[in-house]
């Protein structure tokens, strides 16, 4: 309507995580600081990257802005609200494809619709354009173990984008294809990313794909997971591997990561 919420303004932070913490219990009773007052607050239309050495919290991070798992103290906001649950406006994307292997591309990606009571012609609309989006738009009839690697996490990529999300979460997404492919996907995700002007948090292990991705790092450090240092970006785009500035930034994050007594890669 005109009377536009101020909180809808586009310079607004999206998330706001606020002196979360979260404890897993354990069977021995030793429980674990899987994060420990982590405070974080995340601009609209972002591409955050996150790094640190497995075990620092990442994923746990990333579930809890899913809505996946709660914090111990703390709280995580979307939009100014408390998350308390998953909704479709936040869109995940994991390592592994988890696609149905009995669906095809196409099915795969209006599941979620169709478990939301979405018509079958506007369905096949939204699949249509989240394929398209993704460079799949001759696909959509074959089933996953037709498709390679790149391509069953491009469905993934469309199975979050065919929701509409506001937020993309993704976790190590391109860890699992061979480095020519995952060079593309980034390339591809960063087109999307400027088009739709949506907001990303990406989970990686990996310093140079964070530097080539990233408007900021956060780089985590472990045991208890905690922000150990938010790196800006100040690169332009399309960025080049290649450049000087870039070399100065990789070195820069990965001498943070190696502060850490290290067992990252
Ligand atoms: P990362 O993604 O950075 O590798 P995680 O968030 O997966 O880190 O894990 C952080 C810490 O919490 C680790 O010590 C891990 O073993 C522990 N952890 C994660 N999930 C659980 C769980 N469901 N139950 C108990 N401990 C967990
Ligand atoms: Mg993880």
């Amino acid at each position: 309507g005109p009377d536009a919420s101020p909180a809808r303004q586009s310079k607004q932070h999206i998330v706001e995580i606020d002196n979360v913490s979260k404890l897993y219990p354990s069977a021995e009773g030793k429980a674990t600081w899987a994060l420990l007052d982590v405070s974080l607050a995340i601009p609209d239309g972002e591409f955050i990257c996150a790094i640190g050495p497995s075990g620092c919290g990442k994923t746990t991070l990333l579930n809890m802005i899913a809505g996946f798992i709660d914090p111990t103290h703390g709280e995580v906001r979307f939009d100014g609200e408390r998350i308390t649950g998953a909704a479709p406006e936040r869109g995940v994307v994991f390592q592994e494809y988890a696609l149905f292997p009995w669906l095809t591309a196409q099915r795969n990606v209006e599941f979620g619709l169709k478990m939301q009571g979405m018509g079958k012609a506007e369905r096949r609309d939204r699949a249509a354009e989240a394929l398209e989006m993704v460079g799949l738009g001759g696909a959509a009839k074959r089933y996953p173990f037709e498709l390679s690697g790149g391509m069953r996490q491009r469905v993934a990529v469309a199975r979050a984008l065919v929701n509409h999300p506001r937020i993309l979460l993704m976790d190590e997404p391109f860890a699992a294809v061979d480095a020519l492919t995952r060079s593309t996907l980034q390339t591809e995700l960063l087109r999307i990313w400027e088009d739709i002007g949506i907001t990303i948090f990406f989970i990686t292990h990996n310093i140079e794909e964070a530097v080539y991705l990233g408007d900021r790092i956060l780089v985590m450090s472990p045991n208890p997971g905690r922000v150990q240092e938010v790196v800006d970006v100040d690169l332009p785009r399309p960025r080049q591997r290649s450049d000087a500035e870039f070399g100065k930034l990789y070195a820069q994050v990965s001498g943070i990561f190696h502060q850490q007594g290290d067992s990252g890669d």
